[in-house]
């Protein structure tokens, strides 16, 4: 999909938009402000006390203000300090034999504001405490490239792979931006067990796209479907 992106002139043209929390769309290339990892990321910490210890963190900005002159860039990177790498801190973590849980003696991660117990920053059910400053540019980015697609009246496609329907809010979200578009806009859903569309979107399958395969296999298909006919 990355290669796609490319040989669409770039990123630009393309966003990510996804409920996974492992953060491989990063890893597999791209780029960070391209992809919205609407769930957050296991790749990164935050403080238990979530908002609550922004407060904390405004305070000693607060000091360190009446020393010296502050701008709104800085301000942002402030929050950006609210989330941070997980993979320093875990990889310090002590495990046991099984590897299944950390050792007495271990190093617990903990919030460098407050000292207090650091979580992963996903979205967890009933969580009111998730903070996600890195969701700020990727969401602006996705909202642009909404506005151009309506400005300019382009069509789009939707590639959505392996949304389920216990938790469907990325299913529901690309139903969504398809209907209305007079057929500017086409879904192409990639699942193995429910690739299915409300039976009023199954009427149009030159619109909605059913592809009941695993996510390589249908992504590797289109792709060579691409080279053959890669004119669009
Ligand atoms: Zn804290």
């Amino acid at each position: 999909m990355k290669e796609w992106a490319l040989d669409k002139g770039g990123f630009h043209k393309v966003m990510a938009y996804t409920s996974n929390i492992d953060g491989h769309w990063i890893e597999a290339g791209f780029p960070q402000d391209r992809v919205c990892e609407i769930h957050g990321s296991v790749r990164y910490l935050q403080c238990v006390r979530g908002e609550v210890c922004k407060p904390l963190e405004a305070k000693k900005k607060k000091e360190r203000e009446a020393e010296e002159d502050d701008d709104e860039e800085e301000e942002e990177e402030d929050y950006q300090s609210f989330v941070w790498p997980s993979a320093g801190v875990l990889s310090q973590m002590k495990l046991t034999e099984r590897q299944d849980s950390i050792t007495e003696d271990s190093p617990i991660p903990r919030c460098p504001h407050c000292a207090d117990l650091a979580r992963p920053n996903v979205l967890m059910f009933s969580d009111w405490r998730q903070v996600d400053p890195r969701y700020t540019s990727p969401a602006a980015n996705y909202g642009h490239l909404w506005k151009t697609i309506e400005d300019e009246k382009a069509s789009f496609c939707i590639v959505e792979v392996g949304c389920g329907i216990d938790v469907d809010c990325v299913r529901n979200h690309g139903e969504l931006a398809v209907r209305g578009t007079d057929g500017r806009g086409s879904l192409i859903r990639i699942n193995v067990a429910h690739s299915y569309f409300p039976p009023a979107l199954a009427q149009k399958p030159e619109i909605y796209v059913s592809i009941p395969l695993g996510a390589l296999a249908a992504l590797q298909a289109i792709d060579n479907l691409i080279k053959v006919s890669p004119s669009d």
